[in-house]
């Protein structure tokens, strides 16, 4: 592959600062990968070259070492020793820092990884599934089954496509390598075998069942667990549940794309919930201890006495769960005053006998107001 004209900083590819910590950049790498990563950009050639550049940015700002250099003599200190790999093939990344990638490892997906991307065989296809769910369920995390349609090896023929009985040929093309070599002057070319398209077999009595591609598509049913603390526009990867490999190579990967409903009650924003919570006048101004919804049902909660419209009181690690970590965001009160629309005749007597004190005993925020708006009204040349 020729070299790029001019080569981005490697800090700047990974969009950190240059004193920045092994740990930060660990992370940065991880979410700059998971956005250009080639199984959510399937053919996008633009992704993919960003997807190799942060991986060598990677490879030398996670080496102390080659770190070290970098930050001394730039790109050219580490040409010269040969200390940076350019990667030019997915499949070495994925090998190199595979495991960094996986939702899988964090969301407890199947294991296994994708170290088995063989040279030969090509990895299935990845399958995408929505899943929607309620907030407390994803408070909670649950357990969800699944129906997905995917293409697995076809039983009949268990994967050869010649029909059950008969097997298939070996390429007389190619003798079975997959691959042929074509003298060009001086060159010699190998290219895929245009007799058997590189499989190295030819099936002279295809299976009736899958018509000779050895697969066929069937409904599977999963059980995917959902970690607690998901939010809406997150992704599972389930390792290995997509489309199977050809060729040997390992099974695609099915990405599950999390949807959570909104709640009646709670409104969420990242880890922190808020719900809001009407009291009366009279419980504002002398306290009182009102019941209050929670993720798990109920509690009790003390509104302490002169308690103001739309204060939040913050109840800490009672909101959603981190699902990357064992964080916990908080549950905020937000009361609301609520002012009657009717009043019983009772009520009203009370009320104006109130309004006659309240008339003569001005607290200091009304007083200060009152001064603020009769100069207000008085005007600047009005003295
Ligand atoms: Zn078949
Ligand atoms: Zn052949």
């Amino acid at each position: 592959m020729p070299k790029m004209a001019s080569k981005r900083d490697y800090y700047e590819v990974l969009g950190v600062a240059k004193d920045a910590a092994a740990d930060d950049i660990k992370k940065a790498y991880r979410k700059q990968a998971m956005a250009c990563h080639p199984d959510r950009n399937p053919g996008d050639q633009e992704a993919e070259q960003r997807f190799k550049e942060c991986a060598e940015a990677f490879e030398v700002l996670s080496d102390d070492n080659k770190r070290a250099v970098y930050d001394r003599h730039g790109h050219a200190g580490l040409n010269g020793r040969g200390g940076v790999h350019e990667f030019n093939d997915l499949g070495d990344i994925f090998e190199q820092f595979g495991e960094m990638f996986g939702f899988g490892d964090i969301f407890g997906g199947g294991g296994g990884g994708r170290g088995g991307r063989g040279r030969s065989g090509r990895k299935g296809s990845s399958l995408k599934t929505q899943i929607t769910l309620t907030l407390l369920d994803a408070a909670k995390g649950c357990t969800r089954d699944l129906e997905i349609d995917r293409e697995e090896i076809c039983k009949t023929c268990s994967g050869s496509g010649a029909k059950p009985g008969s097997s298939p040929d070996t390429c007389s093309y190619c003798g079975g390598r997959g691959q042929v070599v074509q003298s060009q002057g001086f060159f010699r070319v190998q290219t895929t075998c245009p007799g058997c398209r590189g499989s190295g077999k030819v099936i002279r009595d295809k299976c009736g069942k899958c018509r000779g591609t050895g697969r066929e598509s069937k409904p599977v049913k999963l059980s995917v667990n959902i970690p607690a603390g998901v939010d809406t526009g997150m992704q599972l990867c389930v390792r290995g549940e997509g489309e199977v490999g050809t060729g040997g190579g390992p099974n695609g990967d099915l990405f599950v794309e999390i949807q959570v409903k909104p709640h009646p009650l709670f409104q969420r924003d990242g880890l922190h919930l808020t719900c809001h919570v009407p009291i009366t006048y009279s419980q504002a101004a002398l306290g009182a201890e009102i019941e209050i919804p929670n993720l798990d049902g109920k509690q009790m909660l003390t509104i302490p006495p002169g308690t103001q419209p739309g204060e939040v009181i913050r109840l800490k690690k009672q909101g959603m769960p981190d699902p990357q970590g064992s964080n916990r965001g908080d549950l905020r009160v937000q009361v609301i005053v609520d002012v009657p629309r009717k009043l019983t005749l009772k009520q009203e007597t009370l009320l104006r006998e109130l309004a006659e004190i309240e008339h003569g005993n001005v607290t200091p925020q009304r007083k200060s107001f009152f001064d603020k708006l009769k100069t207000f009204f008085a005007g600047p040349e009005d003295e």
